[in-house]
């Protein structure tokens, strides 16, 4: 294969994959984004194995020699094997088991990287640059490190196979700081090392191995890191490291780029580590929380942990014609979903109910919380795959004053992202996020199968207010049962 035609496709898929995210901002051009991304990636897939297979020519003379019949079988047979586990599990998974299966995705990245890094310096020096070539390959080793076992972690933490309330080590900033100290200390030396104590390129340990070795301290020191940083984490800051995991992974697959000389992963990479962290910074802007502490695994934070069960007083609970009867009679009604409509796969009894109530003349909006559910833009996707209007889907910050104009809300099964304990509440562990006003309407109806905590794991104070009324079930059942009696 020629080193133009293979440029020449690298160039494309890295303007698809630029469309692509532009695509992904918009609800209206979000599917568009999804089908370019994906044409993309089948390019830069199918060239990076021609590429491999055949070998490259420029000028006619070989940049990289062709594979033997047994390096073809080594690519083609586990690239089968993990497109045949893909399929499988993406046509099984639900879409609540998504978060965990992107975070453990993640992970794979974040391993790759580390696999990448210890071949190519096990490999030997490059002709030139080693320098360079060994900043670059220790750097990609301890960011695919991190995120390989904080991935992990949030896997764990989100698919609930591991308590979501933060782990609060004695010291913990300084454990934090002094790894990271450790891992600069390290990076100097190793690149500082005299050739003769790295790999030679023969690919055998130089004199002492000491290169190895730092690598290895490295590598088990971020791999430690990792660890501690996501499990140092609660539950409410969640979706802040699920998008700065994924902006790790892009930076991870950055570094591998540099590592193989592959300019197309360094061009996706860099798109994924930077698009991740801005929508990081976005959510730590929209739930009131400091970036840096965040992605530092609490930093700051005092390691404050699910408070004690207080005493909120009675509930009361409703059926569902009472509530077809408060619906009847509103004029305008707020739907607030949650994390327990994707449970319950209620979206479509939901736009059911939406359109029934507005041809009856009811005024029928969303209000979606930034991390409502457990993927950004969960409940938007939802939402749009039920086909409800884009134009009664309002983001918190553009509906959170008209609650107490509205008749009648419905929250079907959201529970942090409208606890009122966020703003009254200064030792609650999600205190200062910004909430849903829910409680600000004339009527609050919950829908909820128990009066069980949310994910960040604290008691819920709106479910005992006065206006507000607990319609126990699963969520799609009860929203069947409302339009059934309307
Ligand atoms: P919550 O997780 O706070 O609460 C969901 C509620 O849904 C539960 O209280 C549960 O109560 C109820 N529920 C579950 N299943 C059903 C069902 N079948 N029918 C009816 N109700 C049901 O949800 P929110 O969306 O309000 O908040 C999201 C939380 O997840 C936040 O803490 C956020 O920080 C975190 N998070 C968000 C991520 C994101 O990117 N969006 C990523 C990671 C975490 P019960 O069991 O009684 O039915």
């Amino acid at each position: 294969m020629s080193i133009s035609l293979q440029q020449g496709a690298f160039i494309i898929a890295g303007l698809l994959f630029i469309l692509a995210l532009a695509g992904l901002s918009k609800h209206e051009t979000s599917k568009r984004g999804n089908i370019l991304g994906s044409i993309g990636m089948a390019v830069a897939l199918i060239i990076t194995v021609l590429a491999t297979l055949l070998g490259v020519k420029s000028g006619g003379m070989a940049v990289t020699e062709a594979l033997p019949i047994w390096g073809v079988a080594a690519i083609l047979v586990p690239m089968a094997l993990g497109a045949i586990i893909g399929v499988f599990r993406a046509l099984r998974v639900e879409m609540t088991g998504m978060p965990e299966l992107i975070a453990l995705f993640h992970s794979f990245v974040g391993l790759a990287a580390v696999l990448v890094g210890w071949v190519s310096y096990l490999e030997g020096p490059p002709a030139t640059n080693a320098g360079l070539h060994y900043g670059e390959l220790f750097v990609g080793v301890f960011i695919g490190a991190v995120t390989f076992t904080g991935s992990i972690i949030a896997y764990l933490k989100l698919s609930a196979k591991m308590k979501s309330a933060p782990l609060a080590l004695p010291h913990h900033n300084l454990l934090n700081l002094a790894a990271i100290i450790a891992f600069v200390g390290l990076t100097v030396w190793f690149v500082i090392l005299p050739a003769s104590h790295h790999v030679t390129a023969a690919g055998e340990a130089g004199g002492g191995s000491t290169g190895i070795v730092l690598l290895a301290v490295m590598t088990g020191i971020a791999l430690l890191l990792g660890l501690h940083l996501v499990a140092a984490i609660g539950g409410g800051d969640m979706p802040v490291v699920v998008s700065m995991l994924n902006s790790y992974s892009g930076w991870a697959a950055a570094a591998a780029g540099f590592t193989l000389g592959n300019d197309l992963l360094i061009i996706t990479g860099a798109l994924v580590g930077s698009s991740g962290a801005y929508l990081s910074y976005i959510m730590c802007k929209a739930m009131n929380r400091s970036f840096i502490s965040v992605i530092m695994g609490g930093f700051g934070s005092d390691g404050a942990v699910v408070g004690e069960a207080k005493d909120y007083g009675e509930h009361r609970e409703t059926t569902a014609p009472e509530v077809a009867d408060l619906l009847k009679n509103a004029s305008s009604v707020i739907i607030a979903p949650g994390y327990g409509m994707a449970v319950a796969q209620a979206q479509g009894a939901v736009a059911d109910l939406t359109s029934k109530l507005r041809t009856r003349g009811i005024d029928v909006r969303f209000a979606i919380h930034p991390v409502a559910g457990r993927l950004p833009g969960h409940m938007n996707v939802l939402l749009a795959e039920a086909k409800v209007p884009y134009d009664i889907v309002f983001e918190m910050d553009e509906i959170n004053e008209d609650f107490s104009a509205t008749d009648v809300v419905l929250v079907i099964g959201a529970n942090d992202t409208v606890n009122p304990a966020a703003l009254d509440d200064p030792s609650s562990p999600i205190a200062g996020m910004p909430v849903l006003h829910v409680w600000e309407a004339g009527q609050v109806i919950i829908f909820k199968r128990s009066m069980a905590t949310g994910y960040a794991g604290v008691q819920n104070p709106l479910f005992f207010n006065e206006n507000s009324a607990m319609l126990f079930g699963d969520a799609k059942v009860r929203v069947e049962d409302i339009i059934h009696n309307l």
